[in-house]
């Protein structure tokens, strides 16, 4: 089984990637993808006359200010337009293939944070009306019925609070989530880079290979959202998933390229 995560950033072909993984699929392994939308939501939010906003951490780490408005705006545009996009693109290759969000079924459950500190202009603020989490349970029932019947499941935020309510969560980190939880043997993390680059946005000095000792030191390597990445790398690896490749979305067979090693493999 492989955990394919899809980035929706500019420059990633869907098309192409549906290709490779029908393909896959076909040959008979087992693929679950995952996918986020945070370009998706950014257009979108403008269409609407939202300009998104975003903050960041004490510790550096930077994400989307979820009020109550732009929860529904980011569900509007990954679970309403982009994952519909995915499930309709397998469908035409003649692939079933099922949406589920996080809240379907339970199927990503995590804590609402209450309070979040972040820096605003030199001076850390906490903000209580904010809508994010991290995944903590995966409930597999859901994905495994799907698989069970022969198609792929197609995951993306939000995922639901303890409490009941979705929360933003990120999607990258929920794969990771996903894959530990399903005992997958690969998670593939793809993306509009050709993996992590050593010198962004240097593409020729990518990190080929690393270790579980060696990610700290890639985390200060890895700026605005690649962290997150290499935190779901950690986060998988350490929860026993043998490999996980962050590599380019944007070639032609893109999964393919990953599962050969092209990227950087964390293993
Ligand atoms: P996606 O939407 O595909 O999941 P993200 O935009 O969240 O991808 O994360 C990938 C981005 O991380 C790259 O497009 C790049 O702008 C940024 N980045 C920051 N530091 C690095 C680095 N050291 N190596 C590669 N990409 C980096």
């Amino acid at each position: 089984m492989i955990v394919i995560k899809i980035g929706g950033a500019a420059g990633v072909d869907i098309e192409r990637v549906c290709d490779d993984i029908s393909a896959i699929h076909r040959s008979g392994r087992t693929c679950v993808i995952v996918h986020g939308g945070s370009d998706h939501t950014n257009t979108l939010s403008r269409e609407l006359g939202i300009e998104p906003r975003f903050i960041t951490s004490p510790s550096g780490h930077v994400s989307r200010r979820t009020d109550a408005r732009t929860l529904e705006i980011f569900q509007m545009a990954v679970r309403g337009l982009f994952n519909q996009r995915i499930v309709n693109t397998l469908l035409r290759r003649g692939v079933n293939a099922v949406g589920i969000s996080g809240v379907d079924g339970r199927t990503w459950v995590g804590e609402r944070k209450s309070a979040i500190r972040a820096v605003e202009d030199g001076r850390t603020v906490i903000i209580r009306d904010d809508y994010t989490g991290t995944v903590e349970i995966v409930n597999t029932q859901l994905i495994r019925a799907v698989i069970q019947s022969g198609s792929i499941p197609v995951l993306c935020p939000p995922g639901l609070s303890s409490d009941g309510h979705p929360i933003n969560v990120d999607a990258d980190r929920a794969a990771a989530a996903t894959a530990a939880a399903l005992n997958a043997e690969q998670l593939l993390l793809l993306s509009n880079v050709p993996g992590v680059l050593r010198a962004f946005p240097d593409e020729t000095s990518l990190i080929t290979s690393v270790t579980r000792d060696a990610i700290d030191e890639l985390m200060e390597i890895a700026a605005g959202r690649m962290k997150k990445k290499v935190l779901g790398a950690r986060e998988a690896l350490d929860r026993g998933v043998s490999r996980v490749v962050i590599g380019d979305a944007r070639v032609d067979a893109p999964v393919s390229h990953a599962l050969n090693g092209i990227g950087t493999v964390f293993s």
